[in-house]
């Protein structure tokens, strides 16, 4: 059972490689952002509680972001998961661990995806030509998601570091390139 984050800043290509490597080594994917999406389209109170958030490209709160990851693996407990965009924070980290130990689980890999800052920009406004996401249209809360990647969430590599579960790919290069570089670091934990 192998539980595995996909780490690196918005526009790194987690997204997309997260679906591959789910098909490939038959895990679950959660995006948290895409269950935000969800949750806004829809028009449920939770998705109102974080519409502000999502729009100025802030993180959503810790403890409601937490909530929907443990209701997710309520029902989804009987094979690993491919994590992707989660956890953004050390408060967050921390109380996945926990989350997970507390159903005789663990964080096998996290796994940085590196990519320079003016790359992640050409992708994501690229991106936001088709995928209508208000978030990937302006380059202002481009940069802003950015920053809060660098502020908040970058740090949470020296969590996983200290479990030594921490390792970096290239992000640059074809899909496939860097989709068996990630499928390298997971095989080896295996
Ligand atoms: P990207 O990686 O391109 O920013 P995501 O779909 O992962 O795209 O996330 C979109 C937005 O959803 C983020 O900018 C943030 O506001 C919110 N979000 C997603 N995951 C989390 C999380 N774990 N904690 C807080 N906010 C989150």
């Amino acid at each position: 059972m192998l539980n595995i984050i996909l780490f690196g800043a918005p526009g790194c290509g987690k997204g997309t490689q997260a679906v591959r490597l789910a098909e490939k080594y038959d895990l679950y994917h959660i995006s948290t952002g895409e269950v935000i999406r969800s949750e806004i389209s829809r028009g449920t109170e939770l998705g109102k509680s974080m519409e502000g958030y999502i729009s100025r490209g802030e993180l959503a709160p810790d403890s409601i972001v937490v909530e929907m990851v443990r209701d997710y693996m309520r029902s989804h407990n009987d094979k690993g998961c491919i994590f992707d965009g989660f956890p953004r924070t050390t408060a967050q980290a921390e109380i996945f661990d926990t989350l997970l130990a507390e159903i005789g689980s663990k964080v096998d890999a996290m796994i940085f995806m590196d990519v320079p800052e003016e790359e992640l920009v050409k992708r994501i406004l690229l991106r936001g030509k088709d995928s209508g996401r208000a978030d990937d249209a302006s380059e202002d809360v481009i940069r802003n998601r950015i920053e809060v990647y660098r502020a908040q969430t970058a740090i949470v590599a020296d969590h996983y570091t200290k479990q030594n579960k921490y390792f970096e790919v290239n992000g640059l290069g074809t899909m496939d390139e860097v989709f068996n570089r990630l499928s390298e670091v997971i095989d080896a934990q295996k």
